[in-house]
């Protein structure tokens, strides 16, 4: 078998439940694939692995299988995980939930990066809180709103040359890129809009990095220039 044919086959393993090198191996190669076909290079884009709701047990798992980038979405519940994840060597975590100001110590605190980033008042409270903890400069990416949908969280995109410049001049901020989440779909095909005016504000304000896809449309974002896939269920299984 070979390239289309390959990952659909591995796919079909992967929605019979197999284990979690056969996931890893599936997401894999469809990044491969989908660099490829973009002509771009694998090392261009990063794969975060999303580990919600799943225990620290999976994340070592996956730890053992070579990853070392995680997302998570809520405080709490790896404020509950840290202790074990950070025995693991050289992780990173990344908070890619929706962050409310009253908790943004704990966040400063407790991640290495967050891509949530959506309002001048969060950018400042980050870098205050960040440097008062005398840690490193947190990593952040900008969140974008490029729907209408009432639920999604972001910054409005004639809000984004504000916040670039104030995460620049941040002394404990270091600003990495753009994020957004497209609306949900049926289709993979219709976040590509979304995902194409993201990473033409990310040119227009002369930022490398874009974390977008996710495990239905990564291929379509690496296509629109995704640098960072965050993916969770094609990884670990659905979510409980
Ligand atoms: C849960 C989540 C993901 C992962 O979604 P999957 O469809 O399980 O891959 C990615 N990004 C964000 C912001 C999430 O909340």
């Amino acid at each position: 078998m070979q390239g289309s044919d390959f990952s659909e086959a591995v796919r079909g393993a992967t929605n019979a439940g197999g284990g979690f090198a056969q996931r890893l191996a599936a997401v894999e190669s469809r990044i491969q694939a989908a660099c490829e076909a973009a002509g771009r290079a694998r090392e261009q884009v990063q794969l975060l692995a999303v580990s919600k709701f799943f225990p620290a047990e999976a994340l070592a798992e996956a730890h053992a299988h070579g990853l070392r980038s995680f997302g998570e979405s809520y405080i709490q519940e790896f404020a509950e995980k840290a202790a074990a994840v950070r025995q693991l060597a050289g992780v990173r975590v990344h908070l890619i939930g929706h962050l409310q100001s009253n908790k943004s110590r704990r966040a400063a605190e407790l991640f290495d990066c967050i891509h949530t980033v959506d309002s001048l008042k969060l950018l400042r409270r980050l870098d205050e809180q960040r440097g008062e903890l005398g840690l490193s400069p947190l990593e952040i990416f900008l969140e974008v709103k490029l729907s209408s949908e009432e639920s999604k969280q972001g910054a409005a995109p004639a809000e984004v040359p504000e916040l670039v410049a104030a995460a620049r001049q941040a002394k404990n901020l270091q600003l990495r890129g753009l994020m957004t989440m497209p609306p949900l779909a049926d289709a993979a095909e219709e976040a590509r809009p979304y995902f194409r005016q993201l990473r033409e504000m990310a040119e227009r304000e002369g930022l490398q990095e874009l974390s977008m896809g996710m495990s239905d449309d990564l291929e379509v974002a690496i296509a629109e220039g995704a640098t960072m896939v965050r993916v969770g269920t094609a990884l670990f299984g659905r979510r409980q």
